[in-house]
């Protein structure tokens, strides 16, 4: 008898907001390595980000859950929300797989995605080496970040080049805070809910008088 086999994705973000950029590195990661699900993992509080206004950990929850949902390969965990604080992708896959308990002599490999420009900072990460023991480490291209070979073992990581989509949630934020058009650069429910909700328009962002 051939014991179950699980493959699971794990794409970590701010989701501030969530946009095209990440679906499409998601679907193609999950389709490269033939991964059932793909667990889309808002942070706690975000460390790394600049003064600029931004979304509520429930609002970018939120944003995901709408992005997410009618695709069966796609989910959202709040494992780092709960958590709090800054998120440490060590944190992340030991909280997920903590909760993904394989059944009986079932097997579950684990993968965590992430963009180039996010692999070239992983010397700053706190430690790459467990994260790797953790799952294998998929970087994908993004505009604009050359790919730099991150400094881990052979067989570790492998690097997936994705269709070029120019979008990041930066631009997102500036063009809602200067009043520009976000349509097509993310789903239709995020943007409608971007304007329930009045995110990004506190007019402190680059542009504003
Ligand atoms: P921000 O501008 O606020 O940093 P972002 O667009 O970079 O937002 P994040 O939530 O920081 O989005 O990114 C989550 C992950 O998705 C990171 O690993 C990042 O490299 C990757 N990613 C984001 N946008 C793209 C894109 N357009 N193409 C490929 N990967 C992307
Ligand atoms: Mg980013």
């Amino acid at each position: 008898m051939t014991a179950a086999h699980r493959r699971i994705g794990v794409m970590g973000g701010t989701f501030d907001p969530i946009h095209h950029g990440h679906l499409v590195a998601a679907s193609q990661v999950c389709h490269r390595f033939a991964l059932d699900y793909m667990l889309f993992s808002p942070t706690g509080q975000p460390w790394h980000k600049d003064a600029m206004p931004g979304a509520s950990a429930e609002d970018r929850y939120l944003m995901t859950v709408l992005a997410t949902s009618a695709d069966p390969r796609f989910d959202v965990t709040r494992v780092d929300i709960e958590r709090g604080g800054p998120t440490y992708t060590k944190d992340t896959l030991r909280d997920l797989r903590a909760q993904w308990t394989p059944q009986g002599a079932e097997h579950i490999e684990w993968f965590f995605v992430t963009g180039a420009d996010a692999i070239a900072t992983i010397g700053s990460w706190q430690d790459p080496a467990a994260i790797v023991e953790l799952a294998h480490l998929v970087a994908v291209s993004r505009p604009g970040h050359t790919f730099v070979e991150p400094p881990l073992p052979a067989g570790s990581w492998s690097w997936v080049e994705i269709p070029a989509l120019s979008i990041s949630s930066t631009d997102i934020r500036s063009r809602v805070a200067r009043g520009e058009p976000i349509d097509y650069l993310l789903p239709n429910a995020v943007a409608q809910f971007i304007t329930k909700r009045g995110l990004y328009q506190t007019g402190q962002g680059p542009g504003a008088a």
